[in-house]
C-alpha cells in the first residue's frame, strides 16, 4: 500500500512544542522502551492538538523522543490509491498515524493515544482484552473501517488489541493512557 503525503516540512510551531504533555509522552516513551515494549524501535505516541494531533515521527526510538521528533498531523484522506496524510514537521509522521486519527475522530474525549507492537497479543485476549477481528495493514481504508466498527461495538473500551499487529490505548490524559498499558503488562507478568 502506498501512503501519500502532503507535507509541510517546516518545524512544528514552537507554541505546540511547548505543550507540557510532550514531556510526559517522552518520559513514558523512555519507560516503555526500557520495559521492552518498543521492539525494533516500533510504537508511536500522540496527543490531540487544536488542529489535529501531534505524533512521533516514523522510526523514532521511543527511548529518546526529542522536540524535533514530533509531527503535527492535520488530516488523513483516503483516495483510490491509499491514504494521503497532511502533516507539518521535520519528518514524516509514524506510518500508524491513521490508527491514532480514527481514535481522535471517534472518541472526542481522547487526548492521548499509545500504539505499541507488544508481544503476547493472544495472552492479552485470554485476559479478556477485546480485539479487532480481521487484520488489515494500518493506513488502509479497510483498517480504518475495522477500527471504527470495533469502537462502535465497544463504547467503553480504552485498551484493545489490533489483531496480529499490536495494542492501542487511549485516555483523557497522558498518565491515564500510560497507566492502561502498565496495568495490562503487569497482568501479563502475573499471569506468567
Ligand atoms: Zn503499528
Amino acid at each position: 500500500m502506498k501512503v501519500g503525503h502532503r507535507r509541510d516540512s517546516r518545524p512544528v510551531p514552537a507554541d505546540l512544542l511547548d505543550d507540557p504533555r510532550l514531556e510526559g509522552l517522552a518520559t513514558w516513551g523512555a519507560e516503555l522502551a526500557a520495559a521492552g515494549l518498543s521492539p525494533g524501535e516500533s510504537g508511536n505516541l500522540s496527543c490531540r492538538a487544536a488542529e489535529g494531533f501531534l505524533i512521533t515521527r516514523t522510526g523514532v526510538p521511543l527511548a529518546t523522543i526529542a522536540n524535533e521528533d514530533w509531527v503535527l498531523v492535520t488530516g488523513i484522506e483516503h483516495d483510490a490509491d491509499g491514504p494521503v496524510v497532511t502533516s507539518r514537521g521535520l519528518h514524516e509522521p509514524s506510518k500508524d498515524a491513521s490508527v491514532h486519527a480514527v481514535l481522535y475522530e471517534r472518541r472526542p474525549t481522547a487526548t492521548s493515544v499509545f500504539h505499541l507492537h507488544v508481544g503476547r497479543l493472544d495472552d492479552l485476549q485470554r485476559l479478556g482484552v477485546p480485539a479487532t477481528s480481521t487484520y488489515h495493514p494500518a493506513g488502509t481504508r479497510e483498517s480504518k473501517e475495522e477500527i471504527e466498527r470495533f469502537l462502535d461495538q465497544h463504547p467503553d473500551t480504552r485498551y484493545f488489541v489490533l489483531i496480529d499487529h499490536g495494542i492501542v490505548a487511549w485516555g483523557e490524559t497522558v498518565a491515564e493512557t500510560a497507566t492502561l498499558v502498565d496495568r495490562y503488562q503487569a497482568a501479563l507478568a502475573e499471569g506468567g
